[in-house]
């Protein structure tokens, strides 16, 4: 076990009808004017939207709206966010949608906190001292935003897809999470989320040298083992209430740090390899990840040959499997089997793999991973073709 130190100053409330307690959230944080971040129309079409403005408007609490938030995120309308916090002297930040959204709640919060550049912090070159509150209303369940304090935003003059990570100033202050708001995603979506969700679980589990976590070993199993049956029963019935609100507080375990605090060494190289891709080709971060894993695993699993026959035997299921390739096989089958693309080619997409060596070398080395050459790279790169 690595020494950690774990922060989760995020409250959540989590149960059919949760929206209904922002007005008193917000009371509580003595919120006057929030800055309302959202998306496509989703939560206009499943009646989100409405209940959040009846919140709102029941609590006294005045509104700017900030809609047209993109999957992945983008600087420019970041900066457009940032500009009506100053404009409007806005309390908080509150974000209702996917990941995205979410995330894009955070940069705003940070940028607007601040006379720096935003995307100076996402680059690196400075480092966070404060930001704006920020609370999520959670409508897809994948990314761990809603308890988490990292933020994902694509500079898209640079196509670089940059993550930052600060709990004690980007983790939500309160989350909302009603399964039923969850039950109007399509069955593409969900299994994107669950391809995310996953890999979340996977990173750690797959790359650290340990031979064997006595904690985190079996919590991830069993967390990985809840979001493939919920999957399951998703798939049958998508308005089944237990499955989806397994599956979103899943989503949220998976990426709230909990489940890989302690863990030695270990590295996320296959959301480095990720992030070109949907930074570049602009499509869903769970599918990206569903044609890059495999790849991973063939190209660069030998390295993690123990990890990746022991994932196949207890999170797979298999009973002895003989090779990484069999447990990349098993894999992407599974993928296929819930609608997610296993290669560049079944997501229609055709990218320049310069492009994606070149950006994903830069990420590595900013992880500081220098196993990951530019050979390499390309090399999972053309098996994800
Ligand atoms: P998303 O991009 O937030 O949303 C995907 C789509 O789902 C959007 O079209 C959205 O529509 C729709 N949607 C959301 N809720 C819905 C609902 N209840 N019913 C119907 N449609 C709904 O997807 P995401 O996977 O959650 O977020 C992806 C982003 O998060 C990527 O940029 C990824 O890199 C990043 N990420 C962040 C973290 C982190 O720790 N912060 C971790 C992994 C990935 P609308 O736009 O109309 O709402
Ligand atoms: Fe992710």
């Amino acid at each position: 076990m690595n020494d950690f130190v774990y922060e989760n100053p995020t409250k959540i409330l989590f149960g059919r009808g949760v929206i209904d307690q922002l007005g008193g959230e917000l009371k509580r944080l003595g919120v006057r004017k929030v800055l309302l971040v959202y998306g496509g129309g989703s939560i206009k079409a499943n009646g989100v939207y409405d209940s959040v403005i009846a919140q709102l408007s029941a609590c006294g609490v005045a509104v700017v709206e900030h809609g047209g938030v993109r999957g992945n995120p983008v600087l420019s309308h970041v900066q457009e966010g940032i500009a009506k916090v100053r404009a409007e002297q806005i309390d908080l930040i509150c974000g209702v949608g996917g990941g995205s959204v979410v995330d894009e709640s955070k940069a705003i919060a940070l940028g607007a906190a601040s006379d720096i550049d935003v995307w100076e912090f996402f680059a690196k070159r400075e480092t966070p001292q404060q930001a704006l509150p920020v609370m999520a209303v959670l409508t897809l369940p994948a990314t761990g935003s809603e308890m988490n304090g990292i933020a994902v935003v694509t500079n898209e003059e640079t196509d670089e897809k940059n993550a930052i990570v600060c709990p004690a100033l980007l983790n939500p202050k309160v989350s909302f999470m009603d399964p039923e708001t969850t039950f109007s995603l399509s069955l593409q979506q969900t299994s994107f989320a669950c391809t995310d969700i996953l890999s979340h679980l996977m990173e750690g589990y797959l790359t650290t040298p340990a031979e064997r976590l006595l904690v985190q070993d079996p919590v991830i199993e069993g967390v990985a083992r809840s979001v493939m049956d919920s999957m399951a029963v998703i798939m049958k019935n998508p308005s089944d209430y237990d499955a989806r609100a397994a599956f979103m507080w899943s989503a949220t375990l998976g990426w709230s740090g909990i489940c890989q605090a302690g863990i030695p060494a270990w590295g996320m190289p296959c959301h480095a390899l990720e992030m070109p891709l949907s930074a570049v080709c602009d499509i869903a971060h769970g599918a990206g990840l569903s044609i890059i894993i495999p790849a991973w695993m063939r190209v660069a699993g030998a390295r993690h040959e123990h990890r990746i026959l022991q994932f196949g035997r207890r999170i797979l299921g298999l009973d002895n499997p003989s090779s990484v390739d069999a447990v990349a096989d098993v894999l992407t089958a599974y993928y296929r089997s819930i609608g997610s693309p296993v290669s560049c080619a079944e997501a229609g997409i055709d990218p320049d793999l310069d492009r994606l060596t070149n950006l994903a070398f830069d990420s590595f080395k900013q992880r500081g991973m220098h196993d990951y050459t530019k050979e390499l790279i390309t090399d999972i790169y053309k098996q994800s073709i």
